[in-house]
């Protein structure tokens, strides 16, 4: 029988893999009974569904599909923007064999590293070159590296943020090896402040989306086209690290503005640096829009390689972007574009369904309610965006226990817990997410 059993288990996970795992529980076991732990006699029959459970584990991966039920749609820890099918299609078609990365099809001879994503970026933003980096926080590097070195750059003391822990601004700016020039005030910074701290080492005029941080009130900031004359006064160039960044009018998905890529460049701002997986809703890069002969100094600088596209992410951007060229409005195929755009009916009658499929489970409470949302990714930072929820109250548990089950739930659910209940967010549930998370629930709940 057991011999039955520890046979099976060779056969499913592999001689090597049941050795390491009977080994770790039996080790597990004697530390147990030498540590006078209650471990009780050895039984084989127990002791290989432990193997089995940890095998089971080790199987798994460590980065696994999860499910987003806190309706943040730009989650950076859950990996920011879920991709498109098309763009999906794309990285699996160049990743299952060879690829035309770096071949010129018409010699047969090495090529330029593919330009269809720079293409498609200059029309989209009206720019006349871009290209992209690893994320957005090497674009700004590569950007400082670039064009600052040695030299001086000048940043609003309002603007000198901090964004997701280890990206800040002052910092960024030394390891580019420039020096850092502060001006105005925390809450207001005039085009005149910018105009005194110019000196002959001056080299960038910088300009920071302040992301996930608002000041309000008595504030005051130039317009992109008074910081640009400054700058064209003096022989400077300005760069902005537009953050999310967008290539739509969001005000079209009935949300706040939030400033366009696009609009920038029309503003005469001479490099403009966003991230390709916040609200453009693509795999992570970071882009850079801009003047050809600035552009070419980036893509020159010896960072330029350590920061490249594999051929993996540059297929899904592309996809991704030619999304946003075909579409006519914004393209509600890429789905970040769709999770924004889905109005309180759509949402009210998600939730509906998801209260449905949780009928009848062991929780007290189950209510349908308008709830608030965030864009995320420092998008959008102020505007709460009004959404339906579902909140789940356990009878025989604690919430902290279920949303802590909901994780090791397969695959894991991601839920927020306020007041004393589950609350689960449908912007963020795919159609088909609805079903497994119910069932989630109910296993949790069991
Ligand atoms: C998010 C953000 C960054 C970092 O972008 P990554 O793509 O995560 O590297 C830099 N600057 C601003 C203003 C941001 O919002």
């Amino acid at each position: 029988m057991e011999g039955d059993a520890a046979r099976a288990l060779v056969a499913e996970f592999s001689r090597p893999a049941v050795l390491r795992a009977v080994r770790a529980g039996l080790g597990g076991w004697r530390r147990a009974v030498l540590a006078g732990e209650p471990a009780g006699p050895f039984a084989a029959g127990p002791f290989l569904a432990e193997v089995r459970a940890r095998l089971e584990r080790e199987r798994r991966p460590s980065l696994r599909r999860a499910i987003n039920a806190t309706g943040v749609v730009v989650h950076t820890n859950l990996g920011r923007a879920p991709l498109a099918s098309e763009a999906l299609a794309a990285m699996v078609e160049v990743g299952r064999g060879y690829a035309s990365l770096e071949i010129d099809l018409a010699t047969g001879r090495r090529g330029a590293r593919v330009g269809g994503v720079e293409a498609l970026l200059c029309l989209l933003t009206g720019a006349e070159a871009a290209l992209a980096a690893n994320n957005n926080a090497a674009a700004v590097l590569l950007a400082l590296g670039a064009l600052a070195a040695g030299g001086e750059v000048v940043v609003s003391r309002g603007e000198l943020v901090e964004i997701g822990g280890s990206f800040r601004v002052p910092e960024i700016i030394r390891q580019g090896g420039a020096v850092l020039v502060e001006v105005g005030t925390t809450n207001k910074t005039r085009a005149s402040d910018y105009e005194r701290a110019i000196g002959p080492a001056t080299r960038v005029l910088l300009k920071v989306h302040p992301s996930n941080y608002r000041i309000t009130g008595f504030t005051a900031a130039p317009s992109h086209e008074e910081l640009v004359a400054v700058a064209r006064r003096h022989g400077l160039v300005v760069v902005e690290d537009l953050g999310s960044g967008t290539l739509v009018d969001t005000r079209r998905l009935g949300l706040p503005e939030e400033p366009t890529v696009q609009a920038s460049v029309a503003a005469g701002v001479d490099l403009v640096t966003f991230s390709a997986d916040k609200l453009l809703g693509g795999p992570q890069a970071g882009l850079v829009v801009g003047r050809a002969e600035l552009v070419a100094r980036l893509r020159a600088h010896p960072l330029m390689r350590a920061f490249r596209l594999d051929k993996l992410r540059l297929a899904a951007l592309e996809a991704t972007l030619r999304l946003y060229r075909d579409a006519d409005g914004p393209p509600e195929r890429v789905p970040v574009i769709a999770m924004l755009a889905q109005d309180g009916a759509v949402l009210r009658h998600k939730a509906e369904r998801l209260a449905n499929l949780l009928h009848g489970c062991e929780a007290v409470g189950l209510e349908v309610a308008e709830g608030i949302a965030f864009a995320g990714g420092g998008a959008l930072p102020e505007s709460e965006l009004p959404t339906w929820t579902v909140a789940v109250q356990p009878l025989k548990q604690s919430v902290d226990d279920l949303a802590a089950a909901l994780r090791r739930h397969e695959p894991p659910v991601i839920a927020r817990v306020a007041r004393g209940r589950l609350v689960l967010d449908v912007r963020t549930l795919a159609e088909p997410e609805l079903a497994e998370a119910a069932q989630a629930v109910r296993e949790a709940l069991a």
